[in-house]
């Protein structure tokens, strides 16, 4: 089968031919419909050799921890499902047996490190291929009539944003502001779960004019350029009192800098994007009581929430398609900043 891989340290991404895979005792098969290209992949792909071997990754590595398919066979033993089921993967897979895992919350797993247990696309083989190993029936939910290539990004794009709101609602009741920093595939989804579940007036931040675009048309109420004088801006639309969630999807020193600025009292300040940028804060240089949290994706009931929201109308991925030889384009539009919404691979 085809397979969308990273080979060499400092290569681009190829296509290759390797084997079809086989379930094992427990496994699923799935033929892929839809893979996601999150910003992530480029970060592992950006790893020094000691980086990349230090963390853990492995040469070659099949791409895709944004996955969606059909079930193609099931391994032995495996009940619940059917041959011809339409599902998406849940991506953070863990143990299934720790404490953090019974609730639900792999993403969190306290044995995933110790076990070299790895999510696809990230260390095991992933989505961008014509077929995908899942390795147990727990990480598929149903997606019944939703459209894969329309939704596979949720399992990313939305789950990590759902994940870091869900946590500061009590925050954004009426009358409330919150700000997004980056409306990229993961912000522009941000966007839209503020606006589908919270009271906040949104304000998103973003250094590119076509993605605030995006940003207003998905429900933002405010743009502002992300630059230097943009946590003063904040405090504008904000009545001075700054913004009770800041949502940073990019990460990096200048954005968690505007981040940390823009927070008022009590707020919570959440730095999702990877961007290597590390918060200064101490006394008199953050608001008072301000918290800082640094989430990772979702927990296997948030994915099922954010399908839901999906299902209603609510959340809606912008998506630009490629075809599976095209995958290697898709990751260059990525670097370039030209994706509007997400590329997703259909093989
Ligand atoms: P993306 O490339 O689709 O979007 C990033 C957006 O940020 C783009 O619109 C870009 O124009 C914008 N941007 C770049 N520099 C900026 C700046 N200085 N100020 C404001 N906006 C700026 O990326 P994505 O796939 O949405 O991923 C976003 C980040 O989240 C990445 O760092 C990714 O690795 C990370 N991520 C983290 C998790 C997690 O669990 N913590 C999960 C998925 C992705
Ligand atoms: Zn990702």
């Amino acid at each position: 089968m085809k397979a969308l891989q990273y080979t060499r340290i400092g290569s681009h991404p190829e296509i290759v031919e390797i084997p079809k895979p086989a379930p094992g005792p427990g496994q699923v098969l799935l033929k892929v419909t839809a893979a996601g290209v999150c910003h992530s992949d480029e970060f592992v792909m950006g790893l020094s050799e000691e980086e990349y071997t230090g963390g853990g990754y492995p040469l070659p590595l099949t791409l895709g921890h944004e996955g969606a398919g059909i079930v193609e066979e099931l391994g032995e033993g495996v009940e619940h499902l059917s041959v011809g089921d339409a599902v998406a993967v849940y991506g953070p897979w863990g143990c299934g047996r720790c404490q953090k895992c019974a609730e639900g919350k792999e993403n969190y797993c306290l044995n995933a490190a110790a076990e070299g247990i790895k999510p696809p696309g990230l260390g095991a083989p992933g989505s961008m291929a014509e077929y995908m190993l899942v390795d147990d029936a727990r990480h598929l939910v149903p997606l019944g009539d939703l459209d894969p290539v329309q939704n596979v990004s949720l399992t990313d794009a939305g789950l990590t944003p759902y994940h870091a709101i869900k946590t500061s609602l009590p925050k954004l009741g009426a009358g409330s502001f919150a700000v997004v920093i980056g409306t990229g595939g993961l912000g522009h989804v941000a966007i839209q779960i503020l606006r589908a579940l919270s009271g906040a007036t949104v304000i998103a931040l973003d250094v590119n004019d076509e993605k605030l675009a995006l940003a207003k048309e998905v429900g933002a109420h405010h743009t502002v350029i992300s630059d230097a004088s943009a946590a003063e801006e904040i405090r504008r639309l904000t009545g001075g009192r700054g913004a009770n969630a800041v949502f940073d999807f990019v990460g990096a020193e200048p954005t968690i800098a505007t981040a940390v600025a823009s927070a008022a009292t009590e707020a919570d300040v959440t730095i999702v994007g990877i961007g290597g940028g590390t918060a200064h804060v101490g006394f008199g240089s953050i608001a008072y009581d301000a918290a800082l949290r640094v989430p990772y994706w979702g927990t296997r009931a948030e994915l099922i929430e954010v399908l839901e929201l999906a299902r209603s109308g609510q959340v809606s991925v912008e998506v630009q398609r490629y075809s599976l030889d095209d995958g290697p384009k898709a990751y260059e539009a990525l670097a370039a900043g030209t994706v509007r919404g997400r590329a997703v691979i259909v093989p």
